[in-house]
């Protein structure tokens, strides 16, 4: 979602005239879009704003602005604590940013800001020519999430939900595939609530269909799923539409229904487990990836295992680990202490890590023998690559010129992350 963000601002200031250059030293204008997510991501905006009141100070001419999630409610606060930043604004809020593009003298081109097909952005791979080449492009459907998991700041930060409406979806996916995109991913913090603010309530199954449609479209992705939100209905877009991939980013959190409930996660483990099994009955082929969070507040050995349980006994492709970090403003961190002590919780996600290199590397190592269809991204040190349908990491040799196409590569090589092959 950022980095669809970074593109739109990059765009438009494209169209204003700026270019990108290769470091911030260079820059007469400096955009910072922040995540703070967890403390590390705050650590490094620290820092960065650092560094760039180094810079500032050498040249006093350079424009700093900041976004994205760190910057909040208390913007008098900021511009306290950061005074060589010249201007702060809330994630998405355009206007604001064009005000100040106004009062700059930036010539201001608003159309192409607010309404533009740039709020989708391209995965970036160049080509020799340096023009970009990637056939992957990400399109941010939904904005903000009405859950406020209790451990979460994206709500207090990005807001409420507000979809797009689908036909300007369809209309920037027509408008990608004719400048040679294949392969688009829709992005939003709860894919499964579009729709819901809009007229006549179109879900996401309905914008599936609507974009299979799409002539030379070949592949359509979406992410991330809320467990407690997706429907039948989706699944049965999933399994009856050929272009959407047979992937699923489920985020379960926890194995520990206590847990779970102290995290306002609005499912317990059975739930769970029966979504997945209503997946997988319909959808056999499917790869799952899911998010988890060890060393919530509270959470006991006994309660780890039974997260540790959970992800051997239903085997993800990917699973993405995250030790619990208070998020100042959340519900976890008003009503409970962060009681798991460190060491604790880098044991824990060690053992979820070994565990997962494991699982991955056995369902890689099925792979081997088989062909598969990958879409090439780019090359990297002589090897291309890209994904497979079940989202795949492939590399392969071969000297014909193979970007942007979709290829079948034989599987000779696994490891938990990647699969190895050649052209078949
Ligand atoms: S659904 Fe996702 S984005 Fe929304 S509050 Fe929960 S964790 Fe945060």
């Amino acid at each position: 979602m950022n980095k669809a963000e970074s593109q739109r601002i990059a765009s438009y200031l494209n169209s204003a005239g700026y270019h990108e250059v290769k470091s911030p030293r260079e820059a007469d204008l400096v955009v910072l879009n922040t995540c703070v997510v967890r403390q590390s991501a705050e650590g490094k905006v620290l820092g960065m704003l650092g560094q760039l009141k180094g810079l500032k100070r050498e040249h006093a001419d350079m424009h700093i602005l900041v976004t994205g999630c760190f910057v909040d409610s208390h913007v008098e606060d900021l511009k306290k604590r950061f005074p060589h930043v010249d201007f702060f604004f809330k994630p998405g809020a355009y206007s604001d940013f064009l005000s100040w593009a106004k009062e700059q003298g930036v010539p201001v081109d608003e159309q192409r800001l607010l309404r533009s097909p740039f709020t989708a952005f391209r995965a970036s791979a160049r080509n020799d020519a340096g023009k970009d080449s990637s056939p992957c492009a990400y399109i941010p459907i939904i904005q903000g999430c009405n859950n406020f998991c209790s451990f979460c700041i994206v709500p207090y930060r990005r807001g409420r939900e507000v979809s797009r409406p689908l036909d300007e979806v369809v209309c920037e996916a027509e408008e990608l595939v004719r400048q040679g995109v294949k392969e688009i991913t829709l992005l939003g913090q709860n894919v499964d609530s579009y729709g819901r603010d809009l007229p006549g309530r179109p879900d996401l199954a309905d914008l599936l269909y609507r974009l299979s449609e799409i002539e030379g479209l070949s592949r359509i992705r979406f992410l991330t799923n809320h467990p407690k939100d997706v429907s039948r209905k989706l699944i049965e877009a999933v399994v009856s539409l050929d272009k959407v991939c047979k992937y699923l980013e489920l985020p379960v959190q926890s194995g520990d229904d206590d847990i779970l409930k102290a995290m306002k996660r609005g499912y317990t483990v059975e739930q769970y487990r029966e979504l997945v099994r209503a997946v997988r009955e319909r959808l056999p082929q499917a790869s799952l990836s899911t998010d988890v969070i060890v060393g919530f507040p509270g959470e006991t050995e006994e309660q780890f295992d039974k997260t540790f349980s959970l992800l051997k006994e239903i085997r993800f492709d990917v699973v993405h680990v995250a030790a619990y970090s208070p998020r100042s403003g959340t519900i976890a961190w008003r009503k409970y202490e962060d009681s798991v002590p460190q060491d604790v919780k880098k044991e824990r996600l060690r053992k979820v890590e070994q565990l997962q290199a494991s699982v991955a590397g056995e369902i890689n190592s099925g792979y081997i023998g088989k062909e598969v269809e990958v879409l090439v991204e780019g090359n990297k040190k002589g090897k291309w690559y890209g994904r497979t349908e079940s989202n795949k990491l492939v590399f392969f040799q071969d000297d014909a010129d193979c970007s942007g196409k979709l290829v079948k590569v034989s599987i000779e090589k696994t490891s938990p992350w990647a699969l190895q092959g050649k052209h078949a």
